[in-house]
């Protein structure tokens, strides 16, 4: 796990702890699903769903259109059909942006999608209606669009400017996905993102997250400490912790004294002879 993967998760923990009627039962260890998403509001659909995977990590948000004959609006209940008439267990996207900017659910936030080939397991999917290869998505479309990548990327801890957290369909597969006039303009939509992102609201939800992920810690580590006491306590009442040894070990030894820092001996130097009479002495 990278340290972003796991800097993620635990950002996540605590975040789930209830679960809204918005975001199914489908997770029962829920701690990773956000209860609700800041700064946007989203249409519930009340949709059923077949056997959905929990999702652990995401680091990418990628953006689809619907990509029909004609630009034309579409519902995220039209597509959950379509989906489900594929045989797979609903829509595949998480989100659907409406012409008109609504934001509808699609399949739960915490749950692995079907919208990217080989890269569902770490991904949300969001869909702009409409098919960007013949029209141009509406201005309501990528106000909504940039509000929800700002708002997923606060609760996922993502920056919505770093490179591989906002992706076209494209990027990742061989598809004109999301069209081109959706592709051209998602420099702007990520860069307007990025303005929601710093926003005050947004700033004070990550110091949220971050109390909460602090909480969560300390629960842990309560947890932990209890257990640990727990299992001394029992350890203590049927055997010792460690095996008495059969003789005392034996006295420890000081430490051998350091020897005292001397200056340095002088090299020998040549004796000054003692006897005069062995001087030569100049006649
Ligand atoms: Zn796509």
């Amino acid at each position: 796990m990278t340290r972003r993967e796991f800097l993620r998760r635990c950002a996540l923990v605590g975040i789930g702890a209830a679960v809204s009627p918005f975001f199914p039962s489908v997770a029962e260890a829920s701690w990773y699903i956000p209860s609700a998403l800041p700064g946007v509001s989203v249409r519930p659909t009340h949709l059923k769903f077949g056997i959905l995977e929990n999702r652990f990590v995401t680091d990418c948000i990628v953006v689809h259109h619907i990509g029909m004959a004609n630009d034309d609006d579409v519902s995220a209940s039209s597509v959950h059909e379509w989906h489900l008439n594929n045989g797979w267990s609903g829509i595949g996207y998480h989100f659907l942006i409406r012409k008109d900017g609504t934001i509808e659910q699609g399949r739960p936030l915490g749950t692995i999608g079907a919208h990217v080939y080989g890269e569902n397991n770490h991904t949300v999917g969001i869909n702009l209606a409409g098919n960007f290869e013949i029209g141009a998505p509406t201005e309501a479309q990528k106000v909504s669009a940039a509000r929800l990548i700002a708002s997923l990327c606060t609760v996922y801890q993502l920056d919505p400017m770093w490179q591989g957290t906002v992706k076209g369909h494209r990027d990742l597969n061989a598809t004109v996905c999301p069209g081109r006039h959706l592709y051209a303009q998602l420099p702007d939509i990520v860069q307007q993102a990025r303005i929601y992102y710093s926003s005050e609201e947004m700033q004070t939800e990550r110091l949220r997250i971050a109390q909460r992920e602090r909480e969560e810690e300390e629960r842990r580590r309560e947890l932990l400490r209890a257990r640990m006491e727990e299992a001394k306590r029992r350890n203590g009442m049927t055997r010792p912790s460690h095996p008495t040894p059969s003789a005392p070990n034996p006295p420890v030894q000081p430490p051998p004294e350091k020897p005292g820092l001397k200056p340095n001996k002088r090299p020998d130097l040549p004796k000054p002879n003692p006897s005069p009479a062995q001087r030569r002495i100049a006649t």
